[in-house]
Parts: structure tokens; C-alpha cells; sequence
């Protein structure tokens, strides 16, 4: 198993690829988006200005200019409306579109942040749960890649582990 909950700043993570949880404009926003943005340096910016958008659940890739990480993977993750407008759906999405590019950049090791949970408004429980049900079920089929979930806060970090806990005991994930 390869799939595992920290928590940390994805900023300073010394991976292949970081993921952001970006908006649509992928032109830089609030909190994870801004904190990948400012450390990463104007040049991210032009690089998105680029890629004209994204739609809710997709991805898309960009070099990291002045981050640790080679890449940045950017997914507008869905704003949560209740629940039933597929906000589930789409976030599961944004979850295999990120690997699927990942799997193609050749990636080695990725981390992703708590996608939609900020400003975006997803429950923690209910979106702690569809992440790591994609990460272990993508770990299951591709071996070798190195899947990190990295909470910025103690109340997601106890989210992804009471998720973890219920769900995946058996095959604890490793300890850092
Ligand atoms: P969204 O718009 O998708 O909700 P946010 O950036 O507001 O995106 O929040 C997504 C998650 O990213 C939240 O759980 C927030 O605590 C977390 N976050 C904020 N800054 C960082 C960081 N530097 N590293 C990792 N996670 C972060």
C-alpha cells in the first residue's frame, strides 16, 4: 500500500507532482491555489494563462518553476451545493483525472491536497472519504506510485484518518 495521510504545507512537498485545487479560471485564487501560486512564482500564471480554463473535475498539468516538485497538477474540484447537484461524481473526478495525468507524465510519487474541502464548502467526512476510496483503489491497479494525502489542518487530518481507520485498517498506511 501505497497511499498515505500527513499533515503538512503541499508548498514544500519534494514530490514529482503536487495537485491544486484550482478554480475554473485556473488564474490563481484563495488558499491552497494561492499558497501553490505565490511559492511557485509568476510564471505559473503565464503557464495557466495558456491553458484557457478548465471545467469542474478535469486536470490539467503545468511545470512547478520555483516549487520542490517537478509538476502541478490544477483540478477546479465541484463547490458542494448539498450534495445533489454530483458534486460527488465530480469529485471523484478531479481524483482520477489528476492520476490519470500523473500515470502519464510518468509520476512517481503525487500529493493532493483536501480537494473542494475550503472555500468550496465539501464536508470533510464525506469528501475524505470519495479521496481516499479513488487513491487506494487507483494504488490497487498501478503499483509503484507513491500517493500522498497532504491535510493542512488537524480537523481534515483526523477526517482522512477516521475515514481510514474505518475503511482501510487492514492495510495501514505507512508512517512518517
Ligand atoms: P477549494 O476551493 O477546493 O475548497 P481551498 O484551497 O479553499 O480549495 O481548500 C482546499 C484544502 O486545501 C483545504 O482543506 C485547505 O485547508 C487546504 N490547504 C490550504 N493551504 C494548503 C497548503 N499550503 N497545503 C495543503 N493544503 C492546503
Amino acid at each position: 500500500m501505497s497511499v498515505s495521510v500527513v499533515l503538512g504545507d503541499i508548498t514544500v512537498s519534494h514530490v514529482d507532482a503536487i495537485v491544486n485545487a484550482a478554480n475554473c479560471s485556473l488564474l490563481g485564487g484563495s488558499g491552497v491555489d494561492g499558497a501553490i501560486h505565490r511559492a511557485a512564482g509568476p510564471e505559473l500564471l503565464r503557464a495557466c494563462q495558456a491553458l484557457g480554463g478548465c471545467e469542474t473535475g478535469q486536470a490539467k498539468i503545468t511545470p512547478a518553476f520555483a516549487l520542490p516538485c517537478r509538476y502541478v497538477i490544477h483540478t477546479p474540484g465541484p463547490i458542494w451545493r448539498g450534495g445533489v447537484h454530483n458534486e460527488a461524481a465530480l469529485l471523484a473526478s478531479c481524483y482520477r483525472s489528476c492520476l490519470s495525468l500523473a500515470l502519464e507524465y510518468g509520476c512517481r510519487s503525487v500529493d493532493f491536497p483536501s480537494i473542494s474541502t475550503g472555500v468550496y464548502g465539501y464536508p470533510l467526512p464525506q469528501a475524505a472519504h470519495i479521496a481516499l476510496r479513488e487513491l487506494v483503489a487507483f494504488d490497487r491497479t498501478h503499483e509503484g506510485m507513491a500517493l500522498r494525502m497532504v491535510c493542512h489542518t488537524q480537523e481534515a487530518l483526523r477526517a482522512y484518518q477516521v475515514d481510514w481507520n474505518m475503511f482501510y485498517q487492514e492495510t495501514k498506511p505507512h508512517e512518517e
